[in-house]
């Protein structure tokens, strides 16, 4: 019996070789393949500016950065992420706070966020920055997003680490006019992966600039920039604080190689839903929904159990049975750490709600049929 993940990368002779041929060149890092991995993922979004970093957590990082928050700033995320996507402004010294989820698409509630946005005004305590997260993959509203935005004046930084080759309406996510920034993340689990990494991309060139100084400790090379005459060609200045956030040649060029694949995972992954849709037709449980306006990137297929006290049984016997289910998310607020900033159980009910019931089954490009079909009659028989 082999084990099936609920994801995991795709590795093909050509990025072995496309990694192998940074290998022998003169750049293991700072090289042409960064540059390049950029230009890929800038030209597919129908973005003009990706920076590429070590990881999607370090270019949420930076984007806060850029977008100028600091102590005494809110960022709002929803509690049904990975926690990067709220500890981003803690590394900035701001405060965060949480927007219940919408419990159809599990993603941030525009409702709740627009009341939340009111109340927030009378109080003077409006957010900067907002973070919504396409969960699953499944774009979030982000035009209603940018109408908030504008009318109560803060940044949207969509995480898009479920979401690179999804689409909102007729934009690739990453090049939609209604966020500032977009970030995505290159995690093994993820839809396409480097090992580690993450990028940020925008069409704000500003913010382009800023986002790729902020990745390399805050030097330019870049004689418009600089405070005063260089001293000769050796000369840089550093006239900010930044981090060394790089991310490798080694590991641009598997990106680069495996952007090639990206739509046909995209489509696999889209063939893998409708068969668990249908297949999981007649059990007890919810499936989760497409909005059929937008493309799912479907990072993930999570099932909510109509009765969430069998959640743990299932689960176990699903792993039992060499089947890597796994939860996304315990509620970030939830977390250890956040309850000592205040947050308890009953302050996000939907995200907690949906928590106690949700497994996501396993999803991933090289899925086969065959192994699809005995993930869902071990789900059948644990839930029989
Ligand atoms: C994976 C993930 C991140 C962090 O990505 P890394 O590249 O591992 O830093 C952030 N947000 C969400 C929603 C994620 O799924």
């Amino acid at each position: 019996m082999t084990f099936i993940p609920y994801g995991r990368q795709d590795i093909t002779d050509e990025d072995i070789k496309a990694v192998c041929e940074v290998l022998r060149s003169d750049f293991l890092t700072q090289g042409p393949a960064i540059e390049k991995f950029e230009k890929t993922v800038a030209e597919y979004c129908g973005a003009s500016h990706a920076v590429a970093m070590n990881s999607a957590t370090s270019a949420l990082h930076v984007a806060c950065l850029a977008l100028d928050l600091g102590p005494g700033d809110w960022l709002w995320t929803s509690p049904n992420t990975f926690v990067a996507s709220a500890n981003c402004a803690l590394y900035c010294g701001a405060q965060v706070d949480f927007v219940d989820i919408d419990p159809a698409t599990h993603n941030m509630s525009i409702e709740l966020l627009e009341r939340k946005l009111q109340a927030a005004e009378s109080e003077g305590r409006l957010p900067k920055i907002v973070i919504p997260v396409h969960f699953a993959g499944e774009p979030c509203d982000l035009k209603a997003i940018k109408a908030l935005a504008e009318r109560y004046r803060f940044k949207v930084i969509d995480d898009a680490s479920h979401a690179i080759g999804g689409r909102y309406g007729e934009f690739v996510i990453g090049g939609a006019p209604y966020s500032d920034i977009t970030i995505f993340s290159f995690h093994p689990v993820k839809i396409v992966t480097t090992g580690e990494g993450g990028m940020a991309v925008t069409n704000n060139p500003e913010l382009g600039v800023k986002l790729a100084r902020l990745r390399t400790h805050g030097i330019t090379r870049n004689p418009a920039e600089m405070t005063r005459e260089p001293d000769g060609p050796w000369y840089y200045e550093q006239i900010g604080l930044g981090y060394n956030y790089r991310i490798t040649d080694i590991q641009a060029a598997l990106g680069v190689s495996q952007l090639g694949r990206l739509d046909a995972y995209i489509r696999r992954r889209h063939e893998l839903a409708a068969r668990y849709d249908e297949l999981l037709a007649s059990l007890p449980l919810k499936r989760p929904v497409r909005n059929p306006e937008n493309l799912s990137g479907l990072h993930l297929y999570v099932i909510v159990l109509n009765d969430p006290s069998r959640r743990k049984q299932v689960f176990e016997t699903l792993r039992a049975n060499g089947i890597g289910v796994n939860v996304h998310y315990i509620p970030v607020h939830l977390q250890p750490y956040y309850r000592t900033l205040g947050f308890k159980p009953g302050d996000f009910p939907a995200a907690e709600a949906y928590y106690a019931g949700a497994v996501s089954l396993p999803m991933f490009a090289t899925l086969t049929n065959e192994q699809q079909d005995r993930v869902v009659s071990v789900l059948s028989d644990a839930l029989a």
